[in-house]
């Protein structure tokens, strides 16, 4: 049986060294605005700068864009191993499912079951959506036409008299600096601590706590691939997806074949409970880890059924360190002024009283460190998001 294991560093199929297409250029040449990470509020702030007319390029260290939204792709198909769906949580979320509907998002009508006490109790029914091709296609819509840089991990920042250096290493290792006046991290905010840390001195300690006090659940999650021997076994299963109990080591499973994929693919994403991943997250083989989580589902789910006796053809894991907010900070997002412009976003801020800050938290984060940025440069009239048509202000770039 192939396998393979992800560790959260890295992105599927990561191919070491620049990405065609994404080469830095001249980058002795100074940015308006460098925004570090290309998941959902790193691509909507990006987008915001970049229609107002700054120079801003958004730096990731993976390969592919989407951060959180993530796809992973497997022989012949593909699965959605970080967010499952899209759901309108607010007027962004809605927003960007309206402008994508039929651009690549699409409804999806399976029905979804609690598995509660040993049986199957079917959830209420609401509009969810997904992408076929893969949920990252949402954040390939977001990012097109946008300077982005794949494959370079933001590993040190320092302010200078010019602006802020961020010093990059590429997925082949090498290391080249880039130079902004202004600053966006768009990242989760324990990552972000860690690269702030040494700036205590010159940012002052309030900003660092808030940081701190943020708290993200972890998650590991097994994707299982079938054979097209087992699609018939599949085809009888009642469930689209299914949300196990957060006690149990499985917490959700969905069969990403019913998301419009090919059926001959049988595919099983397995997110795991955070109470589970917190006791496996730094092990150095998460094989086992995965097998475990996929025993759960046939002890569980399919005890006395054939598909109980079934292997996986491929089975990949992957850690997210940083899944989901568990406590977030109290706001729409973080900034500082000196010593140079600074703001901080994500789905960990979060002002409301939401349990679980999702992706509207990302997106509204986004934005809002997009106004406070523009703010602290030259206060440009900032054009509303347009989800739909993402790269509409020629801007004339020069790295
Ligand atoms: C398993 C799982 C299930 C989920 N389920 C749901 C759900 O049902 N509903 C929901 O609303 N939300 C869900 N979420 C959360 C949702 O995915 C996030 O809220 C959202 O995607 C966060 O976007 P973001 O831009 O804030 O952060 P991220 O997506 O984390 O983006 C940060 C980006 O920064 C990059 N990066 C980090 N450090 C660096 C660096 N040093 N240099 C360069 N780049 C860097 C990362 O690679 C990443 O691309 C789930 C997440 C996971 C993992």
């Amino acid at each position: 049986m192939p396998v393979s294991e992800n560790a959260e560093l890295s992105s599927p199929g990561d191919i070491p060294g620049n990405i065609p297409g994404n080469i830095p250029g001249n980058i002795g040449d100074i940015a308006d605005i460098a925004v570090v990470g290309a998941g959902l509020s790193g691509l909507v702030c990006t987008q915001c700068l970049h229609g107002a007319g700054y120079r801003v390029v958004a730096l990731e260290k993976s390969r592919g864009l989407g951060g959180r939204m993530a796809t992973r792709r497997l022989p012949d198909t593909c699965a959605d191993h970080g967010l499952r769906w899209l759901e309108e949580q607010g007027p962004q979320s809605r927003k960007l499912i309206q402008s994508l509907l039929g651009k690549g998002l699409q409804p999806w009508e399976a029905q979804v079951y609690r598995w509660q006490a040993g049986e199957l109790v079917p959830l209420p029914s609401s509009p969810r959506y997904i992408a076929a091709e893969g949920i990252t296609t949402v954040a390939k819509q977001l990012g097109a036409g946008l300077k982005i840089w794949r494959g370079q991990r933001v590993v040190a920042i320092s302010p200078t008299a010019q602006g802020w250096d961020l010093r990059l290493e590429s997925l082949a290792g090498d290391g080249q600096t880039l130079s902004a006046k202004a600053l966006v991290m768009a990242i989760p905010a324990p990552q972000a601590l860690d690269l702030l840390q040494p700036l205590s001195p010159v940012l002052g300690s309030g900003l660092l706590e808030t940081l701190a006090g943020v708290q993200f659940n972890p998650c590991i999650t097994a994707i299982a691939c079938f054979s097209e021997a087992e699609r018939a076994l599949f085809e009888t299963l009642p469930w689209a997806a299914v949300q196990g109990s957060p006690e149990a080591p499985a917490a959700w499973i969905s069969r990403e074949s019913s998301k419009g994929r090919n059926p001959d693919c049988p595919a099983l994403v397995i997110q795991s409970s955070a109470a589970f991943a917190a006791a496996h997250l730094d092990e150095a083989d998460l094989m086992p880890v995965g097998m475990a989580l996929l025993d759960d589902v046939k002890t569980r789910l399919w005890a006395g059924l054939p598909l109980a006796k079934t292997q996986p053809q491929v089975l990949q894991v992957h850690r997210w360190r940083y899944a989901t907010v568990r406590s977030p900070a109290a706001k729409t997002h973080l900034s500082a002024p000196q010593p140079l412009p600074l703001a901080l976003a994500g789905d960990w801020c979060s002002p409301d009283e939401n349990p679980n800050p999702g992706f509207e938290q990302a997106l509204r984060s986004g934005i809002a460190a997009a106004e406070a940025i523009n703010a602290l440069l030259e206060s440009r009239p900032l054009p509303e998001v347009d989800y739909s048509t993402p790269s509409s202000a020629p801007v004339p770039l020069r790295f």
